[in-house]
């Protein structure tokens, strides 16, 4: 993809409630990044009302994939409105086909930082954005997270899986506090 030639992205992984989210906020304030999150995209759509939105929330609500060129086209659009030189792509890819297709059309990423925690301390994190947050997600309930495990281990651990071979992959123990998640995770970007 054209104009992009003096950015820089790094793909952002690791299972549902890992705390991909609450890292990039404050990397993203500590480094001057852009931080597109695949999930807040899609949700934005959803929140339109259209029929596509629609659509997207069917695939959302049973944990599944949404369709990958609804995805990338959501991504693209918005890496091309981003002013910022680093950009972050949260929850993206979720497939190797993603990967590769993002990689082909768009840019190969700098390094994937991959956040790893057990479906135990996931599934906690997310029960507890359930109680806490603002504004409720409709697949933060337990039924749709262990849907969404599955997902990500039949579909992004063989992305993971890829990217360590191709000697991209920074992996960080998510199990621990905020802070000391967050001190392995800059290495990404010094
Ligand atoms: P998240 O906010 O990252 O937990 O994503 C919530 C839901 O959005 C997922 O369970 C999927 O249904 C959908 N989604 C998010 N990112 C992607 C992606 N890269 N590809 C396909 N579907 C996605």
């Amino acid at each position: 993809m054209s104009g992009l030639d003096d950015k820089f992205i790094v793909f952002i992984m690791g299972g549902p409630g890992c705390g991909k989210g609450t890292q990039c906020a404050i990397l993203r304030e500590e480094f001057n990044l852009a931080h597109l999150s695949s999930g807040d995209l899609l949700r934005a759509e959803v929140a339109k009302g259209t029929p596509e939105g629609l659509e997207i929330k069917s695939f959302m609500d049973e944990g599944k994939l949404v369709p990958q060129e609804t995805v990338i086209n959501l991504m693209k659009k918005a890496i091309m409105e981003v002013p910022n030189r680093g950009i972050l792509l949260d929850g993206f890819p979720r497939s190797v086909s993603q990967l590769e297709e993002f990689e082909r059309t768009v840019k190969p990423a700098k390094c994937a930082l991959y956040f790893s925690c057990t479906e135990e301390e996931m599934l906690k994190r997310i029960m507890h954005r359930a109680s806490h947050a603002a504004v409720k997600r409709s697949d933060d309930n337990p039924e749709t997270a262990m849907k969404r495990f599955r997902t990500y281990t039949t579909e992004a651990q063989p992305a993971i899986q890829r990217l360590r071979e191709m000697g991209k992959l920074i992996e960080v123990d998510a199990m621990r506090p905020i802070q000391d998640v967050t001190d392995d995770a800059r290495k990404a970007f010094i």
